[in-house]
């Protein structure tokens, strides 16, 4: 998945993340949300504000108009300027038109948060490269209430619209130009609600502490963001909580410090990731750190709750690493583990190198499938990303036949001759409510194992590797994958590949 209506789980499948595995049938339960995540609480619209006034001071000292004009209701606006504004307020995704910024490229999020009192007191640090003069810029973030914006530490103007928040900088930043945009910002962090899933995105708060599930729209909750996988950017995220209270974060734990009762930890992801692939988690935390001779750490972290459920699970960490990188090329990250957090999810979802999962699929029979779908996440989807979601069969498609690859090797069965039968719906096209749906998961798997039956084993691996080779720490599209097999194996093989994404009628699987 992971991004937008994020993971559902249809016909015993889990969407998103998830996995389809075999014949066991996950049950799907709504997440528990805490009565101070009530998206009915949800604020939707603010003034224009900065610094906390309705009036904020322009850089020239003055109120700016023109500006103000771009409040939503404003009719009698400056209807140039609030369509240029709007423009801005999207990276043109098929299927989320309004997802995402254009006009920048974030370099880095530094994300402050503090967990020690009873709402959520952040500060983010958004530092972007313009790609354009931009007289003003969109931000994404749902919820929370915003207590100032700096741009190189000058007050900026800004003003919410939705998940929208158009800032304003002092000066016009010069295309090429890097600045640091800072958002200081509190509340309670909503998850996203959607009548597609049994489920909601994003920060969530449980009585035992917080995670994070995101995919494909959630990360808005939690940080001001260019929420779309196209922007990739480096994290460093700190977080203070009650002594005692154990962190998790991707990449790795750089630093922590308690004192006077607070212990503050930082985490530092090495490589690009996109937004909806952020996390952390909060709680009575089992940390277990191991580093290979390859210098990849593999680190769980386990609810104390959720350990006995866990039982030896993810002791094939390694050996399904090992096995993975033999079809797939190199790890792609510093560190990698799985987060167990004591709910009963219904789903799990591959944030970047710390893959989230509930109690309810460690205890059941799909546990060893879905670890596999999700550490192949890390090179189909993590590593490469989707170009625009409408490509999600290059997570999903990728993830399942490398689950099927790997339950064949350990059981010498898998689901491949129960895909093959179902009448399965095209690849692309997709509504959001479609992401996640079986036969983004069966088709897709299927397509691959087409291909790899129609051009043999060798140059089946050699595809996959170089798919990562080429677009590892950036996204790619279909077009692109179409593109690259035909380029390794002809134009037979990339209109086999074709038929199986884009025909009405699903292609007949040959025999081995
Ligand atoms: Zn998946």
């Amino acid at each position: 998945m992971r991004r937008l209506l994020i993971v559902l789980f249809s016909l015993g499948l889990a969407a998103g993340c998830v996995s389809t595995s075999d014949s066991t049938e996950t049950t799907v339960e709504p997440l528990e949300t805490t009565s101070t995540t009530s998206r009915s609480q949800r604020t939707t619209e603010e003034p224009i504000d900065a610094s906390g006034s309705t009036s904020v001071p322009s850089a020239s000292g003055e109120s700016d108009p023109r500006f103000a004009s771009l409040d939503p209701g404003d009719p009698g606006g400056d209807a140039m300027g609030l369509a240029a504004a709007r423009e801005l307020g999207s990276i043109g995704d098929p299927t989320f038109p309004g997802l995402g910024n254009s006009g920048y490229d974030v370099q880095t999020y530094a994300i402050n948060l503090d967990l020690t009192r009873p709402e959520l007191v952040a500060e983010t640090t958004v530092t972007l490269t313009a790609l354009a003069e931009l007289d003003s810029f969109h931000l994404d973030l749902v919820g929370l209430t915003i207590d100032e914006i700096r741009i190189d530490d000058e007050p900026a103007l800004f003003m919410r619209d939705g998940r929208e928040v158009i800032i304003r900088p002092p000066e016009p930043i010069e295309s090429g130009q890097t600045v640091a945009v800072l958002v200081a910002y509190h509340g309670t962090p909503e998850p996203i609600a959607d009548q597609d899933l049994p489920f909601n995105l994003g920060f969530q708060t449980q009585s035992w502490g917080t995670f994070v599930a995101s995919e494909p729209v959630g990360a808005a909750t939690w940080f001001p963001a260019n929420d779309h996988p196209q922007d990739k950017a480096l994290f460093t995220i700190t977080i203070s909580v009650p002594e005692g209270t154990t962190t998790a974060g991707p990449g790795q734990r750089t630093s922590s410090t308690t004192a006077e009762g607070v212990t503050t930890e930082t985490w530092i992801a090495a490589d690009p990731m996109s937004t909806y692939l952020a996390s952390v988690a909060t709680g009575a935390f089992d940390v277990s750190i191991e580093t290979l001779d390859s210098g990849l750490v593999i680190r769980h972290a386990v609810h104390a709750d959720a350990a006995i459920a866990t039982g030896t699970e993810l002791d094939t960490t390694v050996e399904m690493i090992a096995a993975f990188e033999e079809r797939f090329g190199p790890y792609p990250f510093e560190s990698y583990g799985i987060l167990v957090v004591p709910e009963q999810l219904g789903f799990a979802l591959e944030n970047q190198t710390l893959s989230l999962f509930g109690t309810d699929i460690m205890t059941s029979p799909a546990a060893q499938p879905i670890l596999a779908h999700e550490l192949a996440h890390q090179w189909f989807g993590d590593n490469v990303s989707p170009a625009a979601w409408d490509d999600i069969w290059l997570n999903e498609g990728f993830a399942t036949w490398a689950e099927w690859w790997w339950t064949e090797r350990i059981t010498g069965t898998n689901n491949v001759n129960t895909a093959r039968f179902i009448p399965l719906e095209p690849l692309k096209g997709l509504p959001a409510s479609g992401l996640f749906e079986i036969n983004v998961y069966w088709r897709g798997g299927l397509t691959l194992e087409a291909l790899r039956r129609d051009v043999g084993d060798e140059i089946f691996g050699q595809i996959l590797r170089e798919w990562s080779n080429r677009y590892g720490g950036g996204v790619a599209s279909t077009q692109n994958f179409l593109d690259l097999v035909e380029e390794l194996s002809g134009a037979g093989a990339a209109d086999l590949v074709s038929q199986w994404i884009f025909a009405p009628t699903m292609p007949v699987l040959a025999d081995e």
